[in-house]
């Protein structure tokens, strides 16, 4: 068979981050691909946790890279991570190995703290703040919306398509909301949430507007049901976040796969549910 020139084909094995829950480095297969790009599969466990990862990308890496890197590696449902190894595997499953070549990791883009830019605000995606960088850790940004308490701070992948310079909104015509001034604290809007125009819905774009706490994104009780999506090739409308604690998971890429397993099935219906009794405006 020909290689396609990225050196990946569909079947092939890999070891991937799974990033929605863990910060595990997981058995993986080429689920699909679309130019530079590959579905990562993890091997036995549901569809849901699928991603689109550009073959750049530095969360997946070649058969044997976290032995090699003294990681521990998460290998599929009734296999022990004491027993399991990646030759009797691929015999196994009768796959082979991804080749290191077709990996192609990029640098990180070299934010740092304190760095101002324009952002996409996950919670309501039309509306694009000024932010500044708070955190830095490896692939990833936290950005503060200028003005906002902290607990709006989102993480935001460094290469994101969700960011840009400043200047950028003024460049494409998009419109840049304010940032936050101490007078935007003394008003109550109709959402009780201060700051918010009561544009967007914590259902997503379903409805354009709330007007009560129980639809406001950014209301004390939907404040932790936000999820991110920067998975925009994922049909599925794929939500996940980043908190602290996750973040610290993929930057140590420790194991402690009883946690990852009790996480998966807590969330394995990654929905919210949400009371119905918002009233929605037109
Ligand atoms: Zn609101």
């Amino acid at each position: 068979a020909v290689c396609p020139p990225t050196g990946f084909r569909v079947g092939m094995k890999l070891e991937a981050l799974d990033r929605k829950q863990s910060g595990m480095m997981c058995v993986a297969t080429v689920a699909d691909m679309m130019d530079s790009r590959i579905l990562v599969h993890f091997d036995s466990w549901d569809g849901i946790y699928d991603y689109w990862a550009d073959m750049t990308s530095p969360y997946i890496h070649p058969v044997g890279w976290s032995r090699h890197n003294g990681h521990g590696l998460m290998p599929p449902n009734g296999y022990s991570e004491k027993t399991f190894t990646w030759e009797a595997y691929l015999r196994e499953t009768q796959s082979v190995a991804a080749p290191a070549r077709a990996f192609k990791q990029r640098p990180a883009c070299g934010f740092k703290r304190g760095m101002l830019l324009e952002a996409v605000d996950i919670r309501v995606p039309q509306l694009i703040r000024p932010a500044i960088v708070v955190d830095v850790k490896e692939y990833m940004i936290k950005l503060n919306f200028i003005g906002w308490p902290d607990y709006y701070d989102l993480w935001y992948d460094d290469d994101s398509t969700d960011i840009h310079p400043i200047g950028w909104c003024k460049k494409a015509g998009h419109s840049l909301e304010s940032a936050l001034g101490p007078e935007d604290f003394d008003e109550t809007p109709e959402c009780g949430t201060p700051g918010c125009r009561g544009i967007g819905h914590i259902k997503g774009a379903k409805f354009a507007t709330h007007n009560s706490p129980s639809g406001c994104p950014y209301s004390p009780q939907n404040r932790h049901k936000i999820k991110i999506n920067t998975n925009r090739l994922n049909n599925t409308h794929d939500l996940y976040g980043y908190d602290d604690e996750s973040l610290e998971g993929l930057a140590a890429k420790s194991s402690n796969h009883t946690r990852l397993t009790d996480r998966r099935s807590d969330n394995a219906n990654y929905n919210f549910e949400l009371e119905e009794d918002d009233r929605e405006r037109e």
